[in-house]
């Protein structure tokens, strides 16, 4: 579960929104006469791949005139609210084969996603961000946090568990501060951390709690879940309810608390280590994986190592490690240097990778 995942539950999303318009999917390619490309831009490799694949679609093009090809997803979302227009010009300019630019907040969540798994949904709760770590471009992309009614969602969940659905995950950018923009009169919300205080509402604990609670649902997990706003009520309905998974994903991006606050990332090392301490307290058996960027600005060999010993002292099951990759927009693009050269980054990554993705786990520590 990753951001994978939230490109994957955008695609099911823009086919049920074309299906609702009496669009039938092509068996191939070849055959489509419209092309919807879903693009992610948290990286500079995926921005570049469909470059390659726009490339080759124009070469379709040229035999098959009324092929229409249009995109989607973060490239469009970033360029549609970049307010001078001159990135949307240059998206224009850059793939002029492209027939169609569709925000995707277009899509909405109108029609319920066109799901490829019979027994797996992922479910959206909120769209957006408000967080702004500095080397995220996700803000720009897909603006500030929208959330999805509570009541919507529970709908979606009975229906899934009627059709057979037995596996839910719940999908946003920072599931913690669920529902903080609903206005609702009824549910008690629980206030969260920002900026070192508890003063965003949340109803992402009874949310969590209700789904658990809808028969023929097994297993319920969500993604992202970020170390800031983890509250003891979220531990507490998880620790509470057995069909709740007990792997947890918890992205920490370094383990250094210089680099954490240049990453404008709220918590620090000893804190997300508490947090752990906590979660594995209340929740035995519990499994914790994260997301790790190496070589971000300024990182220093000192710096790279104090992510190691946390990594060590954590045992995570898993992390997805990344090379820190410039991004525009995002304020490390703008005040910091990308100065870590890439064989240095590439170094740090085989580290990580080495010792959390290949080395064996057990009870908590690397063997
Ligand atoms: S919490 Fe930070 S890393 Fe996650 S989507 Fe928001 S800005 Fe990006």
């Amino acid at each position: 579960m990753h951001q994978n995942c939230t490109v994957l539950l955008d695609s099911e999303r823009i086919a049920a929104f074309y299906e609702a318009r009496g669009y039938k999917k092509a068996r191939s390619i070849q055959e489509a006469d419209d092309v919807v490309i879903n693009t992610c831009m948290v990286r500079q490799k995926a921005e570049d791949r469909v470059y390659g694949i726009i490339y080759n679609l124009n070469k379709l093009k040229m035999k098959n005139s009324k092929l229409k090809i249009i995109l989607t997803g973060c490239m469009v979302g970033m360029s549609a609210r970049e307010k001078t227009g001159k990135m949307f010009a240059l998206l224009q300019k850059r793939m002029p084969a492209v027939d169609e630019f569709l925000p995707i907040e277009e899509v909405g969540f109108d029609h319920a996603p066109v799901r490829s798994d019979t027994k797996h949904a992922l479910v959206p709760v909120t769209n957006g961000c408000n967080n702004f770590c500095t080397f995220c471009v996700v803000p720009f992309t897909r603006g500030r946090e929208v959330s999805r009614p509570v009541e919507d969602i529970l709908t979606e969940c009975h229906d899934l568990a009627n059709q057979g659905y037995t596996h839910v995950t719940l999908i946003g950018q920072n599931v913690n501060s669920y529902g903080s923009d609903l206005k609702n009169n009824t549910i008690k919300p629980v206030y969260v951390k920002h900026l070192g205080r508890l003063r965003i509402p949340t109803l992402f604990p009874y949310l969590l709690e209700k789904v658990s609670n809808i028969s023929g649902l097994k297993v319920i997990d969500f993604i992202s879940s970020n170390p800031w706003d983890f509250s003891d009520e979220l531990i507490d309905v998880i620790a509470g309810n057995k069909n709740i998974s007990r792997h947890i994903h918890l992205p920490v991006q370094s383990g250094d608390n210089t680099v954490l606050a240049r990453m404008n990332r709220w918590y620090t090392r000893e804190e997300y280590l508490s947090l752990i301490k906590k979660l594995r307290k209340h929740i035995p058996g519990v499994t914790i994986s994260t997301d790790i960027i190496v070589g971000f600005c300024g990182e220093t060999k000192t710096q790279f190592n104090n992510t190691v010993s946390l990594v060590r002292e954590v045992g995570f099951s898993k992390a997805y490690v990344a090379m820190y990759s410039d991004r525009p927009m995002t304020a490390a693009h703008k005040v910091y240097k990308d100065d870590v050269p890439h064989a240095e980054k590439k170094r740090r990554w085989a580290i990580l990778e080495e010792l959390i993705n290949k080395t064996n786990l057990k009870n908590g520590t690397y063997i």
